[in-house]
């Protein structure tokens, strides 16, 4: 995937475009018409080099283990309110 597989971590949201550009999914490599449904996958740190991917196809990546989401790679330490409620 480029560099773009190197993250260790990203971001993955909806792809709400309205262009009718085409992009290429980087997990298959194929085509993918921007006006379909499918998701936005960002890199850690560079979310500049966002691709536009099939929704099947990070599924599927992220079924084998690839395209890890930053809660996965970075737990957030609970937060305030449930410390303190798992005191009582
Ligand atoms: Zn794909």
């Amino acid at each position: 995937m480029d560099g773009f597989g190197d993250a260790r971590w990203y971001a993955i949201r909806p792809a709400g475009s309205t262009k009718p550009a085409t992009y290429r999914c980087p997990v298959c490599r194929r085509h993918l018409p921007a006006l379909t449904d499918h998701l936005l996958v960002l890199p850690e740190v560079e979310p500049t080099r966002r691709r536009h991917a099939h929704t099947a196809c990070v599924a599927r990546a992220r079924a084998s283990g690839r395209l890890a989401l930053r809660e996965e790679v970075e737990p957030r330490r609970p937060g305030l309110l449930s410390r303190l409620l798992r005191r009582s």
